[in-house]
């Protein structure tokens, strides 16, 4: 009688050990053992992988924007959760806002599982939101198992998700603090922007300057400064302006308890390569300067940038006016889940780093920021969530292709490397329209 329900025998794996071989044999839905190859682990079912995929754990996106319900005709659970499993994700923690009712209580929280709910196809958690006038709820919501809260400095594109005011952090993060929470920030300051140039018209870099890095660097600045104060726990949201790296590396040398994240559109593209209307690269803040976007990586390369997320917050077609080409009227959000993964190794291979390192990004540090002891590693005792990835493979992409709801993306047609070739969720392979994903809940998963 065999020991494990499925034996991986991989020529090559990441492990936290760096890239080898080794078999993993899977039990009850985790990982059970982790053995060189030469062991030749054996189960009900092995899996013989050959040397032109890698298994890497199944990545976790902290930073995706289901938008149901409410907004469901933006994106749905079913075809997010369908595109992160095509995309080698295995677990994505949903934003509280586009939404409707937004997650800012428990009420909100219960709505927005009942719509989860046997839909989707790879764990889902929630995060919490933090806006004015809730402060009360924040305990509520995270008894009920929110990953931490999300709050804008600036307006949010939603009326429903009202900003906090910057002097508001400090009571916000108090709060926080009082049960070890999370509060996770979109920081940009809205009086920089007020005072900037029009966002309006077709020119990306018109649009660019209406959203200058100082708008970010000052947002940034508060944020450090009030979790210095209150020496709670924040973590900067999708990080465009590589002047605030060295202001979060000063201030963690300090001991500040901040963290930050970046994404693949600020690590794959340029301002200098948007074409004009081209509004599908428009997201908040901007992609900027091919320069800016070094600066990043070599962020993410001396650790300053903990994690690599989507930001997936795609909307109908239409919103994104590309009837007009205006960067001021099209929603800002850019549609990526599917293709994080090898937009981002794409990029990484050819700055010369490896699939440890994107695992670090994007597996490993997104669940230590949410607290997902279980997930993110390939380890005795972690949940067997794979991903075979053929990093070598080529291929152009095709939106038609992807699972998002709309084909809108600003990767169509770029050719890239690097195929998920499948997808495995705590030891079950994910195929066409199997939903087995979990709805997570903080500190149980
Ligand atoms: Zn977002």
């Amino acid at each position: 009688m065999a020991e494990f329900d499925t034996v991986f025998h991989a020529r090559r794996l990441v492990t936290e050990a760096g890239e080898g071989s080794g078999c993993v044999g899977v039990a009850g839905g985790r990982i059970a053992a982790v053995a060189p190859l030469e062991a030749g682990l054996e189960g009900r079912r092995v899996v013989e992988l050959g040397d032109d995929v890698v298994l890497l754990p199944g990545l976790v996106d902290s930073h995706v924007h289901v938008n149901e319900p409410g907004r469901t005709e933006w994106e749905g659970f079913a075809s997010a959760t369908r595109a992160a499993a095509s995309g080698g994700v295995t677990t994505i923690i949903d934003m509280p806002l586009n939404s409707i009712p937004p997650t800012v209580d428990v009420a909100a929280l219960e709505i927005k599982r009942k719509s989860a709910e046997g839909q989707c196809h790879v764990d889902v958690g929630f995060w919490g939101g933090a806006v004015p006038g809730n402060l009360g709820e924040l305990r509520g919501l995270h008894d009920a198992g929110v990953f931490g809260f999300k709050c804008f400095l600036l307006h949010s594109g939603v009326d429903e998700f009202p900003p906090l005011h910057p002097a508001d952090l400090d009571v916000y993060l108090e709060t926080v603090r009082g049960f070890d929470g999370l509060l996770i920030v979109h920081a940009e300051d809205s009086t920089v922007i007020e005072q900037a140039p029009s966002c309006h018209g077709a020119h990306y870099l018109d649009f660019l300057a209406s959203r200058p890095r100082a708008a970010e660097n000052l947002a940034v600045g508060h944020v450090i400064g009030a979790a210095g104060r209150t020496r709670a726990r924040a973590h900067i949201l999708h990080l465009s302006s590589s002047d605030a790296l060295p202001v979060l590396a000063s201030a963690r040398r300090d001991g500040i308890r901040v963290t930050a994240e970046t994404c693949p559109h600020y690590l794959a593209l340029s301002a200098e390569e948007v074409p004009d209307g081209a509004t599908q690269f428009k997201c908040c803040p901007p992609v900027r300067e091919a320069a800016n976007r070094e600066l990043l990586w070599r962020g993410l390369a001396d650790g300053t940038i903990d994690c690599v997320v989507s930001d997936h917050s795609p909307c109908t077609p239409e919103l994104k006016r590309l009837d007009v080409g205006d960067f001021g009227l099209a929603w800002g959000g850019i549609s990526s889940l599917e293709v994080g993964l090898p937009v981002v190794w794409t990029e990484a291979r050819r700055r010369g780093f490896g699939l440890p390192d994107v695992v670090r990004w994007m597996a490993e540090g997104p669940a230590r920021l949410v607290g997902l002891r279980g997930k993110g590693r390939i380890a005795p005792g972690y949940d067997a969530d794979l991903c075979v990835f053929a990093p070598d493979e080529a291929f152009v992409v095709d939106p038609r292709r992807l699972h998002h709801k709309h084909p809108l993306t600003p990767y169509d047609g770029r050719p890239l490397r690097g195929v998920v070739r499948g997808t495995w969720l705590r030891g079950q392979e994910l195929a066409g329209d199997r939903r087995h994903g979990r709805l997570l809940t903080r500190g149980e998963a």
